[in-house]
C-alpha cells in the first residue's frame, strides 16, 4: 500500500512562475483548479484509491466548497502552506504564521485539523530544518517535504530515503515520508511523480516507481491538478521552465491511471497508521540524519524500533 498525494494549487502558484506572475495579481486570474481536481476525484473513485490533498490555505480561503467535496469523497486534507512561499525564505517566525493561517483556513473549510504538511517546492532543506520542530509544536503529525536529491531549489542529498520518525529532542518527533526516490547504482533517482511522471518515458518511470516501492515501502506518488490541465494559459518562460511545466500535460491522466491500475494507494495518514501498526517506522535523531546527509552516503543505518507516540495524535484527531 502506497501513498497517493495531490498538491492542491493553481497553475500560477508554482515556484517556476515566481517573478512572472506577481502575487498581487493572483486574485485577478481566473481559477482553473476545479475541473482537473474533479477529474482526479473521478479517477481515484474509479480505481478505489484514497488520496491526501495537500491544500494551500489560499485555496481553502477562496474555495472552501472544493475542499469540502474532496473531504466528503473520503480523502484526507493536509496542508501545503498558505501562499506557496518557500520555507527557507520565510524564516522561522513567518513560517509559523504561514502555517497557522493555512491551518485555520483548512479548519474553517472542512471542520477538521490537518495533520500532515508538504512544503511548497519541497523547501525543507539543510537551511530550514528548524521547520520540523515548529511543525511538531503546531500539532502536525507528519511531513512529506524532504526530497533526498540534489536540486537547485530543494532537496537534501544523502538524506536517508524512506519513512522515518525524526526525533526532535524533548520527547517530540515528527514522521517524515520523503517524496520517493529509487536507489539505482548508489544514486537516488526521483520517481515521486510531478514533472518526473510527465518527463521520463513511462516505462522508465513505472520501473523506477515499482523499484522504489519494493526497496522502501511505502512509496509516495505526487500529482498537481494543473498537470491535467492541457489548456491552461501558456506563459512566456525560458525553455527549461516550459519543459518542466508544460511537457506532456495531455498524458498525465492516462499515466496516473496506469499506475492506479497496477498498485494499491491510500491516504498518507492511513499508510502511516498501517506502517506504525506493523512496527515498521524506524526512529532516528535529527542530528544523525543530518550527519548522514552531510556525508552524502546512501547507506541507511540499522534503525531502532518505532515509537508509536506520534500516531496517538491521529487517534485524538478523530
Ligand atoms: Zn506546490
Amino acid at each position: 500500500m502506497h501513498a497517493l498525494t495531490v498538491d492542491l494549487e493553481e497553475y500560477f502558484h508554482v515556484s517556476n512562475f515566481e517573478g512572472r506572475i506577481a502575487r498581487g495579481r493572483w486574485d485577478a486570474l481566473p481559477s482553473r483548479v476545479q475541473e482537473p481536481t474533479a477529474r482526479l476525484l473521478d479517477l481515484f473513485d474509479a480505481h478505489g484509491a484514497t488520496a491526501t490533498f495537500f491544500a494551500l490555505g489560499w485555496i481553502a480561503e477562496r474555495q472552501p466548497r472544493l475542499l469540502r467535496e474532496i473531504a466528503a469523497r473520503g480523502h484526507e486534507i493536509a496542508c501545503h502552506g498558505h501562499a506557496h512561499e518557500l520555507v527557507y525564505e520565510l524564516g522561522p517566525e513567518r513560517f509559523r504564521a504561514d502555517l497557522r493561517r493555512a491551518r485555520a483556513a483548512i479548519e474553517d473549510a472542512v471542520g477538521a485539523t490537518p495533520l500532515g504538511y508538504r512544503a511548497p517546492s519541497y523547501s525543507i532543506t539543510q537551511r530550514s530544518l528548524w521547520a520540523l520542530p515548529i511543525l511538531a509544536e503546531e500539532g502536525f503529525l507528519y511531513d512529506s517535504s524532504i526530497f533526498p536529491v540534489r536540486h537547485p531549489r530543494y532537496g537534501i542529498p544523502g538524506f536517508p530515503p524512506g519513512l522515518v520518525a525524526i526525533q526532535l529532542g524533548g520527547g517530540t518527533a515528527i514522521l517524515e515520508l520523503p517524496p520517493t526516490t529509487a536507489s539505482i547504482g548508489g544514486m537516488q533517482l526521483p520517481v515521486a511523480g510531478g514533472a518526473y511522471l510527465r518527463l521520463l518515458p513511462m516505462s522508465v518511470f513505472r520501473w523506477g516507481f515499482r523499484r522504489a516501492a519494493r526497496q522502501r515501502p511505502p512509496a509516495v506518488l505526487i500529482v498537481h491538478p494543473w498537470e491535467l490541465d492541457a489548456d491552461q494559459p501558456r506563459l512566456r518562460v525560458p525553455w527549461s521552465v516550459g519543459v518542466r511545466h508544460y511537457r506532456n500535460l495531455d498524458r498525465t491522466e492516462e499515466r496516473l491511471a496506469e499506475l492506479l491500475r497496477g498498485m494499491e494507494f491510500d491516504s498518507m495518514l492511513r499508510v502511516l497508521e498501517r506502517a506504525a501498526a506493523a512496527g515498521g517506522i524506524p526512529a532516528r535523531p535529527l542530528g544523525d540524519l543530518v550527519a548522514e546527509s552531510e556525508s552524502d552516503s546512501d547507506a541507511v543505518a540499522a534503525a531502532a524500533p518505532a515509537p508509536v507516540a506520534p500516531m496517538a495524535r491521529a487517534e485524538e484527531a478523530r
